[in-house]
């Protein structure tokens, strides 16, 4: 099969390409590296089934070429993270949205059989204050004078482009809005917090929770996530449906800390800060994420496999082989 990834350099996105090279796909992966990096991606491009191109996708000349190519459209190119949204917010509804209406005015244009997954995010869900999130509950966003929801708007904006085109033409999209996701080539410099973590307890640094750490969020390794987008994209039934997809199993970031100095067994200190310090704004932070999944799992029969443990070992063990 013949694959392109959008923002294949990313986290999720190089962890997918090496899962289809693996299986003998061919993969052509399209990244600017604003969030992406070529760190991710260098051992793959010792395959011969693998190509790559350092492009914006708002701009990229063979956007046509290679939609004509594809058998599959993995869409993840988007700019992500806390930090990186505050810090441009005008970069952000460019690429989130101008670049997803360009793919699909293209895949309409050369290729209306390919299969595609568009990444949207659970972030959709704005403020919604209840604790675990089902696809058909509202959107509640607030006032729009904080940018904080700039990145979700511009994800809600890109399920709706989905959606218009699965209607017409017809287009062959499933929509994932994916929950926190960790894993290998995750990295600290965006804020997330499962490597942000790993990092402070193995040099024995305080390891910074924002606010209270009564927050809780739900993290799905990302070797879940890639089968679960996988088979998604090749469900039929999918096709114009918005699918949470993640794993139930919730933590605080409190406990998530304890856990993570534990399995290190590190001597790091727990320490409190701001969301105001954290973040240089009083940023609203979302107190629960976690999916339900029966729709995910009545589509395509899948469950998540790895527990939060045994992810954290993994990743705990190949940063200590880094180092
Ligand atoms: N967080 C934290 N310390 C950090 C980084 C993040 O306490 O060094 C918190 C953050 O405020 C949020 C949670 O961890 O409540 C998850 O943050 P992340 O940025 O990984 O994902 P998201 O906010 O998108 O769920």
């Amino acid at each position: 099969m013949n694959i392109l990834i959008t923002g294949g350099a990313g986290f999720i996105g190089s962890n997918l390409a090496a899962y289809h090279i693996a299986q003998g796909d061919s993969v052509f992966v399209v990244d600017d590296f604003s969030s992406g990096s070529i760190k991710n991606i260098v051992l793959l491009q010792n395959s011969r089934n693998f190509q790559f191109a350092k492009a914006d996708i708002l701009v990229w000349d063979k956007l046509n070429e290679v939609t004509a190519w594809s058998d599959r459209i993995y869409h993840m190119a988007a700019i992500v993270g806390v930090k990186n949204v505050l810090a441009d917010p005008r970069a952000v509804l460019a690429t989130n949205i101008t670049g997803t209406e360009r793919l699909f005015r293209i895949i309409s244009e050369e290729n209306q059989q390919v299969q595609i997954l568009l990444a949207s995010t659970s972030e959709v869900y704005g403020f919604n204050p209840k604790s675990s999130f089902i696809e058909s509950d509202d959107i509640i966003f607030k006032e729009s004078k904080s940018l904080r929801w700039c990145y979700a708007i511009t994800k809600l904006a890109d399920e709706y482009i989905a959606l218009a085109y699965a209607i017409n033409p017809g287009l062959k999209v499933a929509i994932a809005r994916l929950f926190n996701t960790i894993g290998p080539n995750q990295t600290q410099k965006h804020g997330w917090v499962v490597p942000s973590f790993i990092n402070q307890a193995m040099r024995n640094e305080s390891i910074t929770i924002y606010g209270d750490g009564s927050q809780t969020r739900s993290f799905c390794d990302v070797r879940d996530m890639i089968q679960a987008l996988d088979l998604l994209v090749s469900t039929p039934a999918s096709y114009g449906e918005v699918v949470n997809v993640g794993n139930n199993h919730e933590i605080s970031i409190l406990d998530l800390a304890y856990l993570v100095k534990d399995r290190v067994g590190s001597q790091s200190e727990m320490k409190f800060i701001s969301y105001k310090d954290a973040y240089g704004i009083q940023f609203d932070d979302i107190f629960h994420r976690r999916p339900i999944l029966s729709k995910l799992k009545q589509l395509t029969g899948f469950t998540p496999q790895w527990t939060l443990t045994e992810t954290l070992d993994f990743l705990i063990q190949m940063e200590r082989k880094r180092s």
